[in-house]
């Protein structure tokens, strides 16, 4: 289906991936009963328009994590579930502005979106998801595991049947940690642990961008990453600057079989400052 804000294509059995402007995904899968729409994009072009073009079933929003390019399409569709830890960032994250220099940034520093493309942050109506929750859209169940890190509120997304997990931002070979609302290093990696009692479930991780899923592996990559780190012992490559010098746990050349890397501050390892949300506004 031709759009220029949207492209699509199935990667599993009643399993579409959505591809938004700034190069980010999302995942429509189909029950008999209705369908569950992982991720929203950024929220350039209607996506609650682009996915009735896809599936005749009732759609319900279900988000990995709150920040903008994967909660920005929430306003199409007014309602969603996520885990409550991340709705600070739908007011936080989502503006109008934010997002489209978030898309910007992904595509080198220009893009052919137009601010009046955004839909613009509305009242939402939230439902809390929490680890162990789970949908049956018919004939398929999906199970929902809490794995805080890349955002306290992260979370993937289970089918055992087709053996893949849908994993937003938690784990892959750029894991940042070192946004406002990550967590510690520990923390991460308790996270890790517990996403890892499900491994033997799944062949493959369906991420947040990127065309390339993961296999299991890049669990226990970064859980040896996570114990680097707290040693000391990690590359600790300097890479860049958000709101402070932040790091690369493997040299990003590196040749030494892991798949998984963590970009984190130095001084965040063991203790992140709680991150508060903007003053409300006046109203
Ligand atoms: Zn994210």
């Amino acid at each position: 289906m031709q759009s220029k804000f949207f492209s699509n294509w199935v990667v599993a059995n009643r399993t579409t991936l959505i591809r938004g402007t700034a190069g980010e995904n999302a995942y429509l899968l189909e029950g008999d009963k209705y369908a569950l729409l992982i991720d929203t994009l950024t929220g350039a072009g209607n996506l609650r328009a682009y996915c009735r073009e896809l599936t005749d079933l009732p759609i319900h929003v279900a988000l990995t994590h709150g920040h903008a390019d994967h909660s920005g399409g929430c306003f199409d569709f007014g309602v969603c579930s996520m885990h409550p830890d991340d709705i600070r960032f739908l007011y936080d994250d989502t503006t109008v502005k934010h997002r489209r220099e978030h898309i910007e940034n992904s595509n080198g520093g220009s893009t052919f979106v137009q601010w009046t493309d955004l839909t613009p942050p509305s009242a939402l109506r939230t439902y809390p998801l929490y680890d162990d929750d789970s949908f049956d859209l018919g004939g398929r169940v999906i199970e929902v595991i809490h794995v805080p890190g890349h955002s306290l509120g992260s979370l993937v997304f289970l089918e055992r049947v087709q053996r893949i997990v849908f994993t937003g931002d938690c784990c892959n070979p750029h894991t940042l940690l070192y946004l406002d609302g990550s967590t510690s290093i520990p923390d991460y990696k308790k996270g890790l642990l517990h996403f890892r009692e499900w491994q033997r479930e799944f062949d493959w991780l369906l991420s947040g961008h990127g065309n390339d899923p993961h296999p299991p592996q890049v669990i226990d990559d970064a859980i040896l990453l996570c114990d680097k780190i707290l040693e000391g012992s990690d590359d600790a490559e300097e890479w860049g600057f958000y709101r402070a010098p932040f790091y690369f746990a493997r040299r990003k050349d590196k040749d030494d079989g892991l798949i998984a890397n963590i970009g984190y501050r130095k001084d965040w390892i063991l203790r992140v400052p709680p991150y508060r949300m903007a003053p409300l506004p006046n109203y």
